[in-house]
């Protein structure tokens, strides 16, 4: 586990369909947490991105998937896991851990195992270095898959974590 919680272990520079599955694999992971919104798609759109989902698609000969998001709409999160036909949390209330653990339980996998992946290091990977797991920062996604222009949130979010020793 980190000693400082605010830092992720491996901080890409990449949206999540552009992570090499390979990188991941090499490891150790058997099973992904993801995020929701911002990490497979924007807040703005209902359909994810064919590239996004063929990547979902791929990871799932490697990996167990599950999707995490602190979004309060059932409707909203039910529809992103029904494209993908992955298993998902809603209102997960990240940083906690306790839905995070839930799921490693679920897939009968020590914490160490399963990475959290997300855009946020206030809710993403906080909750997944909490939670004694593997933590993947990713950039914001924008619209139709592509890297959002600006990242703004993760910018400030960054800075602030270095300031208090990330
Ligand atoms: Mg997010």
């Amino acid at each position: 586990m980190q000693n400082n919680l605010f830092r992720p272990d491996w901080q890409t520079e990449s949206i999540i369909s552009k992570l090499s599955l390979n990188d991941i694999c090499n490891r150790d992971l058997k099973g992904l947490l993801i995020d929701v919104d911002h990490t497979l798609l924007t807040r703005d759109e209902s359909i994810v991105h064919e590239s996004v989902r063929e990547w979902i698609e791929s990871a799932k000969s490697y990996f167990k998937l599950h999707l995490i998001s602190n979004n309060p709409s059932y409707k909203r999160v039910n529809s992103v896991a029904k494209q993908l036909n992955v298993g998902f949390s809603y209102k997960a209330l990240k940083p906690r851990k306790s839905s995070l653990l839930e799921i490693v339980k679920l897939f009968k996998l020590k914490n160490h195992e399963v990475a959290m992946i997300g855009d946020r290091i206030f809710t993403d990977i906080l909750a997944g270095n909490r939670a004694g797991m593997y933590t993947i920062l990713v950039k914001g996604i924008g619209i139709n898959g592509s890297l959002h222009r600006n990242n703004f949130n993760q910018h400030i979010e960054s800075m602030i974590a270095k300031s208090l020793g990330a």
